[in-house]
């Protein structure tokens, strides 16, 4: 049976409502000065991404012709492992040859997932340009191949934990949580 967690589950919020949504709007400031002369095309990965990107789009700047497009992708991990092989599930609906794309991300780990969404999955494609918007990224588990992975915005930068909650799951759980927390390690003992 899965468990699910709840409040007294939780170890600590590493960012709380206020913090997140400060940064949200620090983001969406310098994306609208960054394209203030273009169009976005936002794709969102789903479903980890979805509160982020849905709350970052209302900050960028009415100025700027915005549309969207969603993926979804999956890593597959033998228990929190990397493997490398990752899957896509649900393909873009348009097309984005010449387009400006910014790609929103929940959280960057090992870099499978986002190696293989821009260089195999959307450079091919032939945008005019991608960018890549995540809102935590680890740095301390990307793997050596790929270091050199860009992300033009950046939330923050964590430490290795499992973290849940603005739009982060435990199977499925705590996505709609307004906060990013960490679960206490009994919780995954039980
Ligand atoms: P990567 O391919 O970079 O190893 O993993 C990226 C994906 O793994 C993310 O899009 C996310 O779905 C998942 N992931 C990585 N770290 C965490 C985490 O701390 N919590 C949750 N809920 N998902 C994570």
């Amino acid at each position: 049976m899965v468990r699910i967690p709840t409040a007294k589950d939780i170890e600590r919020e590493l960012y709380t409502e206020a913090e997140i949504q400060q940064k949200v709007a620090e983001l969406g400031a310098q994306i609208s000065v960054d394209y203030s002369d273009k169009r976005i095309h936002v794709i969102t990965i789903l479903k980890g991404a979805d509160a982020f990107a849905n709350d970052l789009v209302h900050k960028i700047s009415l100025n700027i012709p915005l549309s969207r497009d969603y993926m979804i992708l999956s890593h597959f991990k033998d228990e929190f492992a990397p493997s490398g092989k990752v899957n896509l599930l649900l393909d873009l609906k348009y097309g984005i040859k010449g387009r400006d794309v910014l790609v929103v991300e929940d959280i960057v780990d090992s870099g499978h997932t986002l190696n293989y969404l821009v260089n195999s999955l959307l450079l091919p494609r032939e945008p005019n340009s991608v960018r890549v918007c995540s809102f935590l990224n680890k740095p301390t588990k990307r793997v050596k191949e790929f270091k050199h992975l860009k992300i033009d915005y950046l939330g923050f930068d964590i430490e290795d934990a499992f973290v849940v909650g603005y739009g982060l799951d435990y199977r499925q759980y705590c996505r709609n949580w307004p906060f990013i927390a960490v679960l206490k390690e009994e919780f995954y003992k039980k």
